[in-house]
């Protein structure tokens, strides 16, 4: 930014009408109208903008500067955070409380790291584990715990740059804008990237056609891991005058990835020559993931096994800290329906407090919507869903009510059997009858 802009030409005008701008020095008659400071000091619209982002800008590196948190929390904190929020997957919960705790340690040396200090790596994370388990709800509870920006990418609409598809890099400005563009906060946010295990050059799967692209976007994630200075196009309806791409630093961005790894078990099985490999006999598909005996199994798993899968070495490499996530059991989802903090059965409970009613379910009803959300097989993602069906009815007209009535969802209204309705009202009706 120069601070005197009066070189060349433009040193010589003085005077309202016949001004230049001090900064640019370009004339009134291109700049519109300029406010004059003391001593001949003219600056026009324009420059007073880009004054505007400079300190903008520098504003906001001054605050990077100090420190991330005031103390990072310990792993136990952490853990505790996410017990909140998330049922069961305790060695997931572990495992990610230590890699954040020591990511963000790691950050807050690095400045004051000399050097012939340790260089300690990043540690990027890989969840295992099946559909709707909490992968990605751990990895966004931990961004909110530690109010860090947080962005989420499916690598299966990923492409290598010039292919159709999103490119890389979109990934990037989608943690930017969760940033609010505040650059230096993006640096250090958190990216998810689901379905990982589908980018793999897979011997099992058929699709030749994807071989090849798979180890293309395999590629451009990993220089993302690994640490690399990202151009970036700034979209999204945001004004970036000066700059045609916006230089973004991957190296500190903490990288969750998730996948559900189909076919992983059957690997690790032979690597451990299994006696009971005779049982995976050739007729049968892929082994499930989603039995408590597999869970087992996953649990062995080794970087030699992943790259088997059709990972490249490289890119697991950069994925040093590996978890497995198990499927949700019934007891499990009756706990994610009335524990955590969030919990569905008590935002509904609130719904009908405000409508000064109250709302009960019972132990059967919960046991029958888990029961439910079991059989659709994609995890806790089903319970939303199925108890919305239950409860639109309900809140359509709850709001036209005014008997302050006690509402209780038996099991037999989980099975549809029954109508939800207002006890008060059915006692009235009883005692009408
Ligand atoms: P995935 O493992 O496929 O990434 P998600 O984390 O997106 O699944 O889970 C979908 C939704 O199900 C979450 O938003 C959350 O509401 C709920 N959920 C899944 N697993 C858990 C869990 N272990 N504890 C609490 N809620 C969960």
């Amino acid at each position: 930014m120069p601070t005197d802009g009066r070189s060349g030409s433009s040193g010589g005008k003085r005077g309202r009408r016949g001004s230049v701008c001090s900064f640019c020095g370009k004339s009134h008659r291109d700049t519109g109208p300029m406010v004059e400071g003391p001593g001949d000091v003219f600056i026009c619209a324009s420059c007073v903008d880009l004054c505007h982002n400079i300190i903008k800008q520098e504003r906001r590196k001054v605050s990077a500067t100090q420190p991330l948190f005031g103390t990072i929390p310990t792993p136990r904190q952490i853990k505790e955070y996410l017990d909140q929020y998330v049922i069961a997957q305790v060695d997931a919960k572990k495992v990610l409380a230590v890699a954040v705790h020591n990511h963000y340690k790691r950050l807050t040396h690095a400045d004051t790291a000399g050097d012939d200090d340790v260089e300690i790596e990043k540690s990027n994370v890989l969840l295992i584990g099946p559909t709707g388990v909490g992968k990605t709800y751990l990895a966004r509870t931990l961004a909110t715990f530690l109010n860090v920006p947080f962005a989420i990418a499916d690598a299966t609409t990923l492409t290598e740059a010039g292919y159709v598809g999103e490119d890389v890099e979109n990934v990037l400005l989608r943690l930017l804008q969760a940033a609010d563009y505040d650059l230096e906060a993006a640096q250090r946010g958190i990216i998810y990237i689901d379905e990982i295990d589908k980018i793999g050059r897979t011997t099992q799967n058929v699709s030749i056609t994807r071989d090849v692209s798979g180890e293309g976007v395999q590629q451009a994630l990993l220089k993302m891991l690994e640490g690399t200075i990202a151009n970036i196009p700034p979209q999204g309806g945001r004004k970036h005058p000066e700059q045609q791409y916006i230089q973004m630093d991957t190296s500190q961005i903490l990288f969750v990835c998730g996948g559900t790894f189909t076919g992983l078990v059957d690997i690790i099985k032979r690597r451990l020559g299994q006696k009971n490999i005779g049982f995976t006999s050739e007729s049968e598909q892929a082994t499930d993931i989603h039995t408590a005996e597999t869970l087992e199994i996953l649990q062995q798993v080794s970087p030699d096994d992943l790259v088997k899968f059709g990972m490249i070495p490289e890119l697991i490499g950069r994925l040093p800290v590996t978890t497995v996530l198990g499927p949700l059991d019934q007891d499990a989802l009756v706990q994610i329906l009335t524990e955590p903090r969030n919990a569905l059965v008590k935002q509904y409970q609130r719904f009908f407090e405000f409508e000064d009613c109250s709302l009960e379910f019972s132990e059967e009803s919960l046991r029958e919507i888990a029961e439910k959300a079991l059989e659709r097989d994609v995890g806790a993602r089903a319970l939303r869903a199925i108890i919305e069906e239950l409860m639109t009815d309900v809140m359509f007209e709850l709001p036209e009510h005014h008997g302050r009535g006690k509402y209780v969802v038996t099991g037999a209204v989980a099975r549809r059997e029954e109508q939800l309705f207002d006890s008060v009202d059915e006692e009235r009706q009883k005692e009408s009858a």
